[in-house]
This record gives structure tokens, C-alpha cells and sequence, in this order.
């Protein structure tokens, strides 16, 4: 991610900007903000800024560095997090400064990302601030907080203090679609709305729970090749519901029909659910079971009416 991709904080953003094309970044800065507001991104953006080997603009994004920054795997980047046991008390926080003076491995810089410094007690704090007194060349310590003002007077002085504010919706709308470019609109804008626009919040609404939705895909499709219409209809009316638990439910049987299809087709990765299911219709049906649920799930991105839909899926689906 490079800077630009920064969704929000215009104005912290831009002015951080200048300062990096300035090359004017301070050795020490602290980013206050709420959960979600978007601190360890711009934290790692200044982690890799400080260690891009490009000539341009920095940080590139696309250099070794960077990419190594990126996967969280580049040696002159260490990360500490004051809300794992252990990794910022007074111990953990010698031992960083003491590193602060060793050379960078690979680029022009070492970076000590440490989050969560609310944690930090006051003895670590005084600890840290010999540090940050005398700082070594080449080196830059990004640490965040909820607030600055958990930490010492000493600290904040010393660091260039940057607040960040949770995203609007409709920011964080554009974050998740750029993140989930296969997940349904609808089900973004439900996710970025309920979490009131808190992108990490989001993308836990949007990961976790599906449970529920995945069983009654399965019932859905397991109701299809009985002889009476009735199973179904009762399967299918359970997603009048809600409407973004129907969406998902549709995501969820096109994924599966789709399984079934390659099942049918000798695949081998498939789940086991997926190869118990395609031996239950024909693979001419799973075709046409596979376009009917394409079909379905396509018109459910219209306003349509719940109930008269589940009537109309379960008719489509029996169709052969
Ligand atoms: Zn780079």
C-alpha cells in the first residue's frame, strides 16, 4: 500500500506526504486514533518509506524493500505490539534501543514499529525516552496509540504527533470494494454501514458468521432433487429473513453448485460436502442447476421482493 491508497485524513496524509518527498520525515513519530482510524497502515507506509531503495517517489510499493516490508518480513523492520505480553516492557524496550544502534541489514534505515504504547508502563516509557533523547542516525520509530496522551509528556515532545480519524461510510465503502472486488456491493455497504465505518470492524462482519448462510445454501441444495416441491419451498423461504442474508445465502449456492460442477467433472480439490451433493443430480443437471443459480443470484441485486423470490427460486430451481 502506498500512500495514496490511504483512504481518509486528507490532511495528515498530504501533510506527510510533502514531508516524505521532502525527505523531512522525523526519526520518531506517534499516531494517535481509535481502533479502525487506520494507525498500523500508515505506520507500515512510514516502515516502508524509511526502508524503499527507489530513486523516486518512496515509498514505490513495487521495489524489493518494499514488498518485503509488505509481507511483514523485511530484517530492518521490527515490530513490537505493547498488547502482547512481554514485548514492550522495560526488558523488551532495552533490548530495542539497543538494537537502534545496530546497523540496518539491507537498506539505509532500521524501523521500530511499536503499537499499542498505551501499554507501555512508565518505567519502560523513561526507558524508551534515552532513546529517543540521543537517537542513533538512521533510524525511525513509529509508535501508536489510542491517544498520545497515554504516554509520558517526555515521549510527546520528542515525536512528531500525527491524529487519525476513523473513515467516513463511504470511505470505507471504497476501501472494502477495492479490498473485495468479488463480494457483492450490497453486502459491503451493509458491512461498512453496521460498522460504522470502522474498516477493521467491517471486514470481521464481512469474515466471520457465514455460518449459518453456508447450512442453508446446503439445505437449498439438498432439497433440490426431492420429489415434492414442498422441501424446497420451505428451504428457499428462509432467506426472506433479511435481504443481505439472502445475498450471501445465493453467494454461498453459486459457490457450491459451482463445486459440484467440477466435482461432477472429476475435480479432485472439491469439499467433501461438494462431492456427497454432485453425485446427487446428473451432470447435464448440475449444468443447468449451475446457470439457473447464476441467474438468481444476479436478479437478487435488483430491490425484489423477498417473499415473491424465494417463491420464484424454488420454482427455478426445479426446472430442468
Ligand atoms: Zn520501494
Amino acid at each position: 500500500m502506498v500512500l495514496s491508497e490511504f483512504v481518509g485524513n486528507e490532511e495528515v496524509i498530504y501533510e506527510i506526504s510533502e514531508t516524505m518527498k521532502n525527505r523531512l520525515l522525523p526519526h520518531a513519530i506517534l499516531i494517535e486514533g481509535v481502533k479502525g482510524s487506520g494507525k498500523r497502515s500508515l505506520a507500515r507506509i512510514l516502515a516502508q518509506y524509511a526502508v524503499c531503495s527507489a530513486e523516486g517517489d518512496r515509498p514505490c510499493g513495487v521495489c524489493p524493500a518494499c514488498i518485503k516490508a509488505e509481507k511483514g518480513i523485511h530484517p530492518d523492520i521490527v515490530t513490537a505490539d505493547g498488547s502482547k505480553a512481554g514485548e514492550l516492557n522495560i526488558e523488551a524496550v532495552r533490548s530495542i534501543r539497543s538494537a537502534a544502534y545496530i546497523k540496518p541489514n539491507e537498506g539505509e534505515n532500521r524501523v521500530f514499529l511499536m503499537h499499542f504504547c498505551e501499554k507501555m508502563l512508565p518505567a519502560a516509557q523513561n526507558a524508551f525516552l534515552k532513546v529517543l533523547e540521543e537517537p542513533p542516525q538512521n533510524v525511525l520509530f513509529v509508535l501508536t496509540a489510542v491517544s498520545a496522551t497515554s504516554l509520558l509528556q517526555t515521549i510527546r515532545s520528542r515525536t512528531r504527533i500525527y491524529s487519525l480519524y476513523p473513515p467516513s461510510v463511504t470511505e470505507a465503502e471504497t476501501v472494502l470494494k477495492k479490498m473485495f472486488p468479488d463480494k457483492d456491493a450490497f453486502l459491503l455497504s451493509e458491512a461498512a454501514q453496521n460498522s460504522g465505518g470502522n474498516i477493521g470492524a467491517a471486514i470481521e462482519l464481512l469474515n466471520t458468521g457465514g455460518e449459518e448462510e453456508k447450512k442453508t445454501a446446503e439445505a437449498i441444495f439438498r432439497a433440490i432433487p426431492l420429489s415434492t416441491e414442498y422441501a424446497l419451498l420451505t428451504e428457499t423461504f428462509k432467506i426472506t429473513k433479511d435481504r443481505s442474508f439472502a445475498i450471501t445465502v445465493l453467494e454461498r449456492l453459486y459457490e457450491l453448485s459451482a463445486e459440484c460442477l467440477k466435482a461432477s467433472c472429476g475435480a479432485k480439490n472439491v469439499s467433501p460436502v461438494a462431492l456427497e451433493l454432485s453425485k446427487t443430480l446428473s451432470k447435464k443437471r448440475l449444468q443447468a442447476l449451475f446457470f439457473q443459480v447464476q441467474k438468481a443470484r444476479d436478479v437478487l441485486k435488483y430491490n425484489v421482493n423477498l417473499n415473491f423470490y424465494s417463491t420464484w427460486l424454488c420454482s427455478v430451481l426445479r426446472r430442468y
